[in-house]
């Protein structure tokens, strides 16, 4: 449970410890509840919420009967009162989405992903516009444009650094440069980072002990949680996974190791084996990521439909996953595994059996307690809901980190 504080220069965090909380209380929440939930005051918590009322985040319902007492008004959080829009830039498909103030998606554009910055942030543009006008929304009710990219990313610069399969696009000005395209605030992450706010905003799963979020794509990347907040790591970079050896006979990784998780699980790798094996044909189109992407959905299609081959080159790959999985899992002490990312529809039917065995019988943790493997709750564009999961995190999540500084995520988006 998150308190506040009856210090006098944190109003601001306080108004954000009131607002999550009716925003986790569906059913509706009294004042009083608010009160004794938060730690703070009746007579803070009143005038918080009024605070909240007039800006239209925050409703009165009925009156409830609580006890003896006389009947309490209800407050409910008020799902059209803002709204934010998130971007996922991935090598193949740009996604953006408009989500509501509870963190539901009202509009969705997903379209193949032009070549280089520029033509990206006109896209984005495009769609952040088409969206805003097909719901009839007002620009002005929009608090900012979330923006998941693959990490690394330098939070300080607003620029990603070299993401694989995306030419052009290393040390590029990405927040600055969207931010100018659209005129919103723009918030930047990474997507896996942004994937575990998605999931942390959706559900009450993993707002208690540690969780972990694995992200395969073209690359592969873990967020970790502990009680509902995203560990981020010195320059919110924590979890590049990639170069951790799985196979020592695995595939040859560009960091001159064989079997790292990363190109282990790669498309590339996974659809050059499938045509060394003849499951795919010879001269199988493979030099871009949607002609990748495209072979991929083929090796998993041939599994589906009984090819012995390909199932067996998706088990190995699932193997090798699941062994990087499980030194994660014991050492941060994970009770919770989500999966998901653009490939993971495809990959959980051979993937999930895989990886719930692996840790069962070879976590050390497994005599301590079970993990838990699932399938992402936000679904396949759970890069682009958590980007605008950002932008909500930001105003409601309390974060003692924000009350000395933290890190400065947003753009000046009107220069
Ligand atoms: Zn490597």
């Amino acid at each position: 449970m998150r308190r506040g504080t009856n210090l006098p220069r944190v109003g601001g965090f306080n108004q954000m410890v009131v607002l999550d909380q009716v925003r986790r209380s569906p059913d509706g929440s009294s004042r009083s509840e608010l009160a004794a939930s938060t730690g703070l005051s009746l007579q803070a918590v009143s005038n918080i919420v009024a605070r909240l009322i007039a800006l239209g985040y925050v409703v009165e319902g009925e009156r409830r009967a609580e006890g003896r007492g006389k009947p309490r008004t209800m407050l409910y959080l008020e799902a059209q009162g803002a709204f934010a829009l998130g971007v996922h830039i991935d090598p193949v498909v740009v996604t953006s989405v408009l989500v509501d103030l509870d963190g539901r998606t009202m509009e969705k554009v997903v379209e193949p992903t032009p070549d280089g910055p520029g033509a990206v942030a006109d896209a984005v543009a495009g769609a952040t516009a088409a969206m805003l006008d097909r719901a009839g929304v007002d620009r002005s009710a929009v608090l900012g444009l979330g923006v998941a990219a693959p990490g690394p990313v330098d939070l300080a610069a607003g620029t990603v650094i070299r993401p694989p399969l995306l030419d052009g696009w290393d040390e590029v000005p990405v927040r600055d440069l969207l931010a100018a395209a659209t005129g919103f605030d723009v918030v930047l992450d990474k997507d896996v980072s942004a994937a575990m706010v998605a999931e942390l905003w959706r559900g009450n799963r993993m707002l208690r002990g540690t969780s972990l979020f694995f992200y395969t794509g073209f690359g592969v990347a873990v967020a970790v949680a502990h009680d509902g907040e995203l560990l981020a790591g010195s320059s919110r970079n924590a979890g590049e996974v990639g170069h951790l050896v799985v196979d020592n006979d695995g595939p040859l990784c560009g960091c001159g190791n064989r079997g790292c998780i990363g190109i282990s699980a790669a498309p590339s790798t996974l659809v050059a084996e499938a045509v060394a094996a003849g499951v795919l044909p010879r001269g199988t189109p493979a030099s871009t990521p949607s002609e990748l992407d495209a072979a991929l959905t083929k090796l998993c299609r041939a599994a589906a439909d009984g090819d012995a081959v390909a199932s067996g080159i998706l088990a190995v790959s699932a193997r090798r996953v699941a062994r990087g999985i499980t030194v994660v899992a014991d050492l941060v002490d994970a009770g919770v595994v989500v999966f998901g990312g653009p490939a993971w529809a495809r990959l959980a039917p051979h993937y999930l059996p895989v990886v719930r065995r692996e840790l069962a019988l070879q976590a050390t943790l497994r005599e301590v307690h079970a993990v838990e493997v699932l399938g992402s709750a936000v679904g396949e564009h759970v890069g682009a809901v958590g980007a605008a999961s950002l932008v909500l995190d930001g105003l409601f999540t309390p974060r003692p980190s924000g009350l000395v500084g933290g890190v400065a995520t947003r753009a000046v988006a009107h220069p």
